[in-house]
Parts: C-alpha cells; sequence; structure tokens
C-alpha cells in the first residue's frame, strides 16, 4: 500500500523540505507506516521565519473583531472533522479513541474562550506621579513572530492551546509539532487554510527538535518562543535563547497525598485517572501516591481494584481505557524505573511488564507498585507511563517533603475531610497548582496554568494565555503643554 506523503505549509503554501528528504511516521497501535513528512533543514526553517517576520505586521493591523471571526472560522472547519481527526490522532499517538475524540473537540471551546478573552482585554490609564500633566495609556502588544514546539503527548490540545491564541493576539506563527505526531498539526493547518488565514500568519514546520527546533530557538528573528516538552530540553532551550521571551511548560511528578481522614474510594478512583489516562503520559500525570501510614493497606487494596476496571487494548475500541504507549524510549524509560525499584525493595501488585499478544510491543498494563521510596527512580522522577508508585509517610511534614523533593512543581493534590490541614499542607506545596480531594491531572478554560522550580516557568489558560503572547507598551503623553505654538 502506498504510504501517504503530507507536507509543511510555510508562506502559504504546501510544500517540501529543499532537500527532498523525509522522515516516516509509524502506529504505536498497529505498527503501520502511516504517513512520510518532510524533514526541515535549518535553512527551510530560516525561510518560513522569514515569511513569518514579513506578515507580522499586516496581522498586527487586524482588528480584535476580524482576528475573533478567523479564530471563529478555525473552530468551524474543525467541528465536521472531529470523528475522522480523532481517529487519526489515536493511529498516531497511540491514545484510546474516546479520548482523541475529546481531546480534538476541546480544541473549539478553549479557542472561542480565548477569544472571549482577547475581546475584552483592559489597560488601565494611568496619571502622572510625580509629574501631573503627564498621563501614561498601556497598550497590550504583539510579541511580532513566535516560535510554538510541542511535544507528542497531547497533539491537538497542546498546539490547540497555543498556536491560534498567539495568532489572534497579532504575531506570526511558527508551529513545529513532534516528529511522532505531526500529522494532527497537518490536520490542524488543513483547518486553518480553509478558514483563510492570511499568508505567512502561520507556518508549519516538522522536523528533527536538535535541528530545526533549535533553528526557531536561536534564529534572532524569532521574538517569542513557547516550548512544552521535557525539563531537559526546556533547560536547553532556554540557555540558548538568549533574550527572547520563552514561556516553558515542562515535565512533572504530581504527588497525590492522601491523609488518614481521606474518603479512600474517591481517592482510589481520582489516583487511576490520574496515573492511566492517555497511559500516564502526561505532565499533570499522578505521578506518585503518598499516602498516611494509618490507611495505607486500606488504600492499597482500593487502587488494585480501580485498576483492573482500566482495560488495556486496541486504542481505536471504544471499551478500550488504555491504548499504546507513544514510543519505545518511553517504554523503556517505565521499564527502567520499575527494574529500579524492585531492585531497592518495592513490590509489584499489579501490570509491570510490557503486554503480549497485541499489534506492537509498545502496551503497557496499569501498574501498581508499592513499597516505593523516595530513593528510587518511581520515587524522585517523572515515569510518563501507566504507573502508581505508592510511597508511605507518617507526618504532614514528610508528605510536603517528599512530594517538594524532585523540584517539579507543576500540579499536586491533597485528599481530606479536613479543610484546615489540606490548607496548611497547600501552603507547604511547590507547584503552580494545588487540587483539593479531585485528581492530580486537574484542567480548565480559565485558571492559570504552569509550574514551579523543574516544571518551567510563565503562565498559560484564560486570560494568561493573552498576556503570555503580548508585551505591554506604555505611550507617555503630556497633557500640560499643547503642541499647537500660542493654544
Ligand atoms: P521533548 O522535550 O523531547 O520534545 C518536545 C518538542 O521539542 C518536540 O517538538 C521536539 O521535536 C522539540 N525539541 C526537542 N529537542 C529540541 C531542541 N534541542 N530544540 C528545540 N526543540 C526541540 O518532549 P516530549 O518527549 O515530546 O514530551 C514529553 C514531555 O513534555 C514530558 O516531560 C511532559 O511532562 C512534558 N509536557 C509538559 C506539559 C506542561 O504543560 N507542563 C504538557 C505536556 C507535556
Amino acid at each position: 500500500m502506498d504510504v501517504p506523503h503530507l507536507q509543511m505549509y510555510i508562506d502559504g503554501e504546501w510544500c517540501d523540505a529543499a532537500s527532498g528528504e523525509t522522515f516516516e511516521v509509524r502506529s504505536p497501535a498497529t505498527g503501520h507506516v502511516l504517513a512520510s513528512l518532510p524533514k526541515a533543514s535549518r535553512e527551510d526553517v530560516g525561510r518560513a521565519i522569514d515569511a513569518a517576520e514579513d506578515a507580522q505586521p499586516r496581522i498586527a493591523r487586524l482588528s480584535i473583531k476580524d482576528r475573533a471571526v478567523l479564530a471563529g472560522r478555525i473552530t468551524e472547519a474543525i467541528r465536521p472533522n472531529i470523528e475522522a481527526w480523532a481517529l487519526d490522532l489515536t493511529l498516531e499517538q497511540g491514545k484510546p479513541i474516546k479520548e482523541s475524540r475529546l481531546e480534538v473537540s476541546e480544541v473549539i471551546p478553549n479557542l472561542l474562550w480565548n477569544t472571549e478573552d482577547l475581546k475584552r482585554v483592559e489597560t488601565p490609564v494611568l496619571e502622572g506621579y510625580s509629574k501631573p500633566e503627564m498621563m501614561y495609556l498601556l497598550r497590550r502588544e504583539p510579541l511580532g513572530t513566535v516560535a510554538v514546539i510541542t511535544p507528542w503527548n497531547y497533539p491537538w490540545l497542546l498546539p490547540g492551546e497555543f498556536v491560534v491564541q498567539a495568532l489572534i493576539c497579532g504575531n506570526a506563527v511558527l508551529f513545529k509539532p513532534a516528529s511522532t505526531t505531526p500529522i494532527s498539526a497537518v490536520h490542524f493547518l488543513e483547518a486553518m487554510e480553509h478558514a483563510r488565514i492570511p499568508r505567512g500568519a502561520m507556518n508549519l514546520i516538522t522536523g528533527p527538535g536538535p535541528t530545526a527546533g533549535m533553528e526557531l530557538v536561536e534564529n534572532p528573528k524569532v521574538d517569542g518562543i513557547c516550548f512544552t516538552g521535557e525539563t531537559l530540553t526546556g533547560e536547553e532551550i532556554s540557555h540558548r535563547a538568549g533574550l527572547k521571551k520563552v514561556g516553558l511548560e515542562l515535565g512533572g511528578s504530581g504527588p497525590l497525598i492522601v491523609l488518614d481522614d481521606a474518603d479512600l474510594s474517591k481517592a482510589a478512583r481520582d489516583i487511576a485517572l490520574g496515573c492511566y489516562n492517555n497511559a500516564g503520559q502526561v505532565c499533570c500525570a499522578n505521578g506518585r501516591i503518598l499516602v498516611q501510614d494509618s490507611v495505607h493497606e486500606r488504600l492499597v487494596r482500593k487502587v488494585v481494584e480501580e485498576t483492573r476496571r482500566w482495560k488495556l487494548g486496541d486504542p481505536r475500541k471504544e471499551e478500550t481505557d488504555v491504548g499504546a504507549m507513544n514510543n519505545e524510549p518511553t517504554v523503556e524509560k517505565v521499564e527502567r524505573h520499575i527494574q529500579d525499584g524492585i531492585r531497592q525493595g518495592a513490590h509489584v501488585l499489579s501490570g509491570g511488564e510490557r503486554a503480549s499478544g497485541l499489534e506492537t510491543r509498545l502496551y503497557y498494563p496499569p501498574t501498581v507498585v508499592d513499597g516505593v521510596t523516595t530513593d528510587m527512580l518511581l520515587g524522585n522522577s517523572e515515569t510518563f507511563g501507566p504507573v502508581a508508585p505508592i510511597l508511605e509517610f507518617h507526618t504532614l511534614e514528610q508528605a510536603a517533603e517528599a512530594a517538594n523533593l524532585p523540584r517539579y512543581g507543576l500540579s499536586m493534590a491533597i485528599h481530606t475531610a479536613n479543610l484546615r490541614r489540606a490548607f496548611t499542607l497547600a501552603r507547604e506545596l511547590k507547584a503552580g497548582q494545588v487540587v483539593i480531594n479531585d485528581p492530580v491531572l486537574y484542567w480548565d478554560y480559565n485558571h492559570p496554568w504552569g509550574g514551579f522550580r523543574r516544571s518551567g516557568f510563565g503562565r498559560v489558560a484564560g486570560k494568561w494565555t493573552i498576556e503570555a503572547f503580548t508585551e505591554l507598551k506604555t505611550v507617555i503623553l503630556n497633557v500640560g503643554e499643547s503642541p499647537l505654538p500660542g493654544a
């Protein structure tokens, strides 16, 4: 069977790399090659950056109304394709079809929410403090050309939070998706082309991170970088980006802390969702479970029971809850963490090795590991797989110390019936969000999203997205003197 060839989108045209080089995308779910795409060189990326730089002033001059209409047209171009594009997402990423459907469709309300935020931007007018004849008029202006670099775990949701939002803030955009999931990005561009985005306003580049991605980071014509991905990559980008405006959404190892007065059944359900959704390949996955010693055994029993309900299998089937993991290095990392835990005395209560008898070797079952400590990789780093590592603590101070130890700080959760204890502990947790009595994996359109420490910096979602893609300018007006002679 012929493999479809998909293209990049630069300066309003679908195109290949100048060298003609390509790479293939293989389905983690079936093992089949799904498509070939251009492997952009630094020169190809340079051409896209030039097109963006040229287009940017035209986009900045569009009225807010025209930008909002454009965003609305993009959502309408996505809507009729949700089912087909969700299936392609499942095939290239490996996640269950029911998750894919939700992911593609969520892009629509999220973008419409941000469009409403843009319509309602307010900036103050200030009186001069030391000079009363002066007035300060504050404006929000675009950054200029913005690179959006995204990972493979949410190929629709993450670009859906950034790319069009950057554009409607008046920027020209260079979008580079991960190389294992670029098909969803091509579909997103199809929707934008259908919506008649201005030429050069949105450019899609496919190719390797260390070359194509790094050109976006280093090229002096790029003004802003919105990066989502691993902490180590984020650190490198931060070193190499110079004085560009950078937002970094990085890794996590989100603990869910269960105190002895918690509703253990609810905690176990939230743990399973946080650990196994998208096969645990989530920045705000429930990376670790910290349980108070007196309820440890009861909680473990309930977590194992919940785990049995999560069905591993072909992600195209409606009944599947856990599909294939996206790529071999990620499965190998899970194996390394589990082996390290076992070597140091942890015990696997469910799952614990790759599933056999499915179409590829990338299926890993929901896994519960008890007796984990902070000396183990499972207890002190990001595992990024369908694993529930359980650690025990005695005092609230010990819980906070274990939670903060890996120095990731994206999302953390506390389960307790006592709000005073919840707030006491919440103050000690170094994270961008602390969820009380719900899963670590918690997200909404309108509250700020972003990390402390090794989870990155900057905030997005709701009005914070608009702030991230704009800069403040102050126009200073002397109202004490007339510019007209004699007036
Ligand atoms: P990754 O860092 O390997 O890659 C992310 C993107 O960066 C890809 O497009 C890749 O091609 C590109 N890239 C790689 N090296 C680059 C370089 N040197 N210069 C420029 N670009 C480069 O991450 P991944 O494995 O795709 O994604 C998983 C990670 O993403 C996990 O750590 C996860 O926690 C994190 N993540 C964070 C959030 C958040 O909101 N904080 C959301 C989703 C995922």
